[in-house]
Formats: C-alpha cells, sequence, structure tokens
C-alpha cells in the first residue's frame, strides 16, 4: 500500500532500519520547535530568547529559517522548501544535514506524531 503524508491512516508500523532507503517523508511535514532547539541547532543564542523570542523569530524568519512564531504556545516553524522538505534536508541524500543537532520533535518522531509508532515510508 502507498503512503501518504497527510493521511495517517496509510501510515506503517516503524521498525528497526526502516529509516534507510526511505525518502525522509518524515521530514517532509511541517517542524514547529521550541526555542531550545533553535539554540541547540546554533541559530540563536539564549541571550536572544531571553530577551524577546518575537525579535529573535523575525530575525530568523528575515534570514528564511523559519516561516512562523506562535507567540501563544511558544512555538516556532521551520521553513519548508517549495517541494515540502523541511530546510535542513539534505536534498541529494534524504537525510538531515544537523541531524547531530536536529530539535527534539524530530528525535521522538514516529514514538511521538500524528501516528505514534507509525511512518509515512517511502522510497
Ligand atoms: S518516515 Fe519513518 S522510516 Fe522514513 S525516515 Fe522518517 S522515521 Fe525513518
Ligand atoms: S531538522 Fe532535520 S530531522 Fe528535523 S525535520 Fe528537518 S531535516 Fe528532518
Amino acid at each position: 500500500m502507498k503512503t501518504d503524508k497527510d493521511k495517517p491512516w496509510t501510515w506503517v508500523r516503524y521498525k528497526l532500519g526502516m529509516c534507510q532507503g526511505c525518502f525522509g517523508c518524515c521530514c517532509t511535514m511541517p517542524v514547529e520547535v521550541r526555542a531550545e532547539d533553535l539554540v541547540r541547532l546554533q541559530v540563536a543564542t539564549l541571550d536572544e530568547v531571553e530577551r524577546s523570542p518575537k525579535k529573535m523569530a523575525k530575525r530568523l524568519m528575515k534570514e528564511g529559517i523559519l516561516i512562523s512564531y506562535r507567540e501563544s504556545t511558544g512555538l516556532f516553524t521551520i521553513t519548508s522548501r517549495p517541494n515540502g522538505d523541511c530546510f535542513y534536508l539534505n536534498e541529494k541524500t534524504r537525510l538531515c544535514s544537523k541531524y547531530e543537532l536536529r530539535p527534539e520533535v524530530c528525535r521522538k518522531f514516529p514514538e511521538i506524531g500524528p501516528r505514534p509508532g507509525f511512518c509515512p515510508v517511502s522510497k
């Protein structure tokens, strides 16, 4: 069965080793991160976060790293490329270019996600 990232009921149960050869489908869905993730990604400083997350978000949006910031939830959305790829996804290798520094939400997928334990895996 073909999976559709927008239709979690088509996803398949995650198994160890499944990422190998996957198109990196989880990295083609919108990624919402917290300020601490941006600090770990080394695109913001703690000082900046403490001074004004809003100002920091404005700068990162100007730089093309973020597309939005919601003050009420404290969540920042990482830019998606026109094809849906995350800003940090390497187009050719389909691997994260910031793997060691990746956000918490990426570390927890698919344990935590639209359908816990399931993936929109596609070759
Ligand atoms: S969608 Fe699932 S199988 Fe594919 S890269 Fe992401 S976690 Fe791995
Ligand atoms: S930050 Fe890296 S792991 Fe997270 S969605 Fe983007 S490319 Fe994928």
